[in-house]
């Protein structure tokens, strides 16, 4: 007969307070286990969603090459060029963000943000395809508003919200970024009039590389991590998003951060601020 016991009596054998430590041990282990899972997903959507531009600019490029003798053609083969080869750089410094965000330290990372700043820069990121739509951008609420954080994570979060507002908005509508500042809280709200999200899908958009069905979408850019970056941006400063959607009218989606107060302040005095 079979001698090996299942290694689940192993650790009914160990005493009370040994299996409580036992059980412990097996915990932290399964949570290595899960992170090293996640790694390993993301590693290979990384590569996947790296390989689809690439591979399109490779077959350009020969296309290119083939239609030498034809001016127009490569005009346009070059410009699809351009097209993949900016998807690619959005793509590679999304990753750089989500892996710095994943490395941050948090203590040493409250700086003080102002938020004024990270919104003018923002706005200013998604001037020219809201121009180029006849969107107009308006920023309103309350001034002179900080958050303790790290300033780049800040400032990519609240660049994706903006930049999404307007990527998912139709020519001639207003996206309205709102700032309130609450006792403990800053709130950064940015409102658009585009196409909205179904409410089946809501919760899936803030996953990594998730995108309500592209087809939907005017252009095929994105990467499907700027939310999870914001997402991201929140649970490591103890904050919060919050989104409020009807399709075919708009989106609402709120970051909310810690407020800077002078008590925060001494955490910062080695960290550059801006
Ligand atoms: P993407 O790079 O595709 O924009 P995100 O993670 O930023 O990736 O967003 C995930 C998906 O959520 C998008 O593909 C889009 O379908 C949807 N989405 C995000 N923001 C908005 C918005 N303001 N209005 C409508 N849909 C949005």
């Amino acid at each position: 007969e079979r001698e090996l016991a299942p290694p689940i009596m192993v650790n009914a054998r160990v005493a009370p307070l040994g299996s409580r430590l036992v059980l412990a041990l097996l915990e932290d282990r399964t949570r290595e286990w899960r992170v090293e899972a996640v790694r390993r997903d993301f590693v290979a959507n990384v590569s996947h969603e790296l390989k689809t531009p690439v591979g399109a600019i490779k077959i350009l490029a020969e296309a290119v090459e083939d239609a030498a003798e034809d001016p127009e053609a490569v005009r346009r083969f070059a410009s699809r060029m351009r097209i993949e080869s900016d998807r690619l750089t959005e793509l590679v410094q999304q990753v750089i963000e989500l892996s710095r965000l994943q490395a941050v330290d948090l203590v040493d990372s409250r700086s003080e943000v102002r938020i004024d700043q990270v919104v003018a820069e923002a706005v200013d990121t998604s001037a020219l395809d809201a121009s180029r739509r006849s969107i107009s951008v308006v920023v309103r609420g309350d001034t002179g508003l900080s958050v303790s954080g790290d300033p780049r994570l800040v400032s990519a979060a609240v660049t994706n919200l903006v930049s999404n507002a307007v990527a998912y908005s139709g020519e001639n509508t207003s996206v309205v970024v709102e700032t309130k500042g609450l006792e403990r809280t800053v709130e950064i709200s940015v409102v658009d009039q585009g196409i909205g999200i179904p409410s089946d899908e809501i919760e899936r958009i803030f996953e990594r590389f998730y995108r309500v069905d592209p087809a939907r979408h005017r252009s095929t850019g994105g990467t499907g991590l700027g939310l999870s970056i914001v997402k991201h941006v929140a649970a490591t400063h103890g904050g919060d998003v919050r989104v409020w959607s009807v399709p075919g009218q708009g989106s609402t989606f709120t970051l909310v951060l810690p407020r800077h107060t002078p008590q925060t302040s001494h955490l910062t005095t080695t960290q550059d601020t801006r």
